[in-house]
């Protein structure tokens, strides 16, 4: 038997999982494939790599999200510690600067002790398959919606199961300076719907005077969202495979497909005005985009819930309609992806252990849940009980 456990996939639980069992003092090796190879969304060498939107959702403990961060802050969770040194601003939600977050969460994995980092694809050699690697020790499966095709064949094997897919789609970021700031304005909807009792003109100085440099604002006026939701839904998308157009996320829906719900869909969902006033003409505007803050420096900017699937030459032909975007730089375009999980409820126990092999577990987004701060805290269950069998 192994005196090691061996975690799978240097990712967001697997990066978590591999910290916690370190931390009892007990050695791990932790297989990373990159940078030998990369997943078709991650692109950079580091470890716990960001592949789309930099936030961690709301920090409010009145939100399940922000309670479940604090519950991991207080279970001294490697990850959101690291996520709250490199914050950015981002009101009451904890957003990151990706770069600065993956880089520091690197350093923290590699100077640790207890820690081997191998980078090798788990799967590819006879002898680093799942099965081998079990027959001696406890291994933790955390490589993600992305997980590598030799890696999910095996998976199918141990578990039994066809795979299951269903289809998740990422964000376009634009540069900050190729922003119309003539017609963007700055402004957090939360804190301008708490001090609404205030003056036009007494807002306009405010916006001014203060370093509210939370989102950018693009206000539109009827007319004009009505022009972009009609190139919207008539665009042209990537061509999908036929497993491709399987379900989607409902959460995570591409922006064309929620325009073809109806002309109202987009301005009571992302791009829903309230709370807001467009400081050109004091009214509030028909609808809105919001552009969120990419980077520490505020260099990049990415638009929040344009989520899309629209040939690269088509996002920027469309979303360029958007009053003050008519200019823009893309420096990353919106993508669609494949997600693989496993169906969790019926493989593994309450600790993601595989009911029919001891010594597999599983953590993050394989199991079926959603987001990077879910990621995360699901390596606990299998953290925790893979360190009381040592
Ligand atoms: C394009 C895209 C956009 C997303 N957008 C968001 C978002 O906006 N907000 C949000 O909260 N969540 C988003 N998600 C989900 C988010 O990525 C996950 O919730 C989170 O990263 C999952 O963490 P994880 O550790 O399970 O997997 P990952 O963070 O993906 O880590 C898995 C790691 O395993 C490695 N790996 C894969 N196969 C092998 C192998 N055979 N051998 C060795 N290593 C391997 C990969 O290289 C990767 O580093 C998105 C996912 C994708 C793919």
């Amino acid at each position: 038997m192994n005196d090691y456990i061996t975690v799978i996939g240097g990712g967001l639980a697997g990066c978590e999982a591999a910290y916690q069992i370190a931390k009892k003092g007990i050695k791990v090796k932790l297989y990373e494939m990159k940078p030998i190879k990369f997943s078709p969304a991650h692109s950079n060498g580091n470890l716990a790599e960001i592949v789309c939107s930099n936030s961690f959702k709301s920090n409010l403990h009145t939100n399940a999200c922000g309670l479940l961060k604090e519950e991991l802050r207080i279970l001294e969770s490697l990850l959101i510690k690291c996520a709250d040194k490199t914050c950015v601003p981002a009101g009451q939600a904890l957003a990151v600067d990706r770069e600065e977050f993956s880089k520091l969460i690197t350093k923290e994995i590699k100077e640790n002790k207890n820690i081997e980092v191998i980078n090798e694809e788990v799967g590819i050699k006879s002898k680093n398959t799942i099965e081998e690697m079990s027959k001696e020790g406890i291994v933790i499966i955390a490589t993600g919606p992305l997980t590598s095709q030799s890696l999910a064949e095996q998976i199918i094997k141990i578990t039994g199961q066809d795979r299951l897919y269903f289809y998740d789609a990422a964000a376009p970021i634009v540069t900050k300076e190729s922003i119309d700031m003539n017609i963007a304005f700055w402004g957090d909807r939360y804190k301008q719907e708490r001090q609404k009792e205030e003056s036009i003109e007494e807002w306009k100085n405010r916006i001014k005077n203060e370093e509210e440099q939370n989102y950018i604002n693009l206000p539109m006026n009827k007319e004009e969202y009505e022009k972009f939701c009609e190139e919207l839904v008539n665009a042209e998308i990537v061509t999908l495979h036929e497993f491709e157009k399987r379900e989607i996320f409902e959460g995570c829906m591409p922006i064309e497909i929620m325009a073809k719900r109806g002309i109202d869909t987009l301005r009571f969902g992302p791009l829903k005005p309230v709370g807001f006033t467009d400081p050109r003409t004091g009214k509030h505007p028909y609808a809105l985009v919001q552009l969120r803050q990419d980077d520490t420096n505020a260099t990049i900017f990415n638009l929040v819930g344009f989520q899309t699937n629209l040939k690269f030459g088509e996002q920027k032909r469309v979303f360029s309609m958007i009053p003050g975007l008519q200019n823009a730089e893309f420096v990353k375009y919106g993508v669609m992806h494949r997600n693989t999980y496993i169906n969790s409820t019926e493989l593994l126990d309450e600790t993601y252990n595989l009911k029919t092999n001891n010594n597999i577990y599983f953590a993050g987004q394989i199991t079926g849940v959603e987001g990077y701060v879910e990621s995360i805290s699901s390596r606990f269950s299998s953290g925790i009980k893979c360190n009381k069998r040592f």
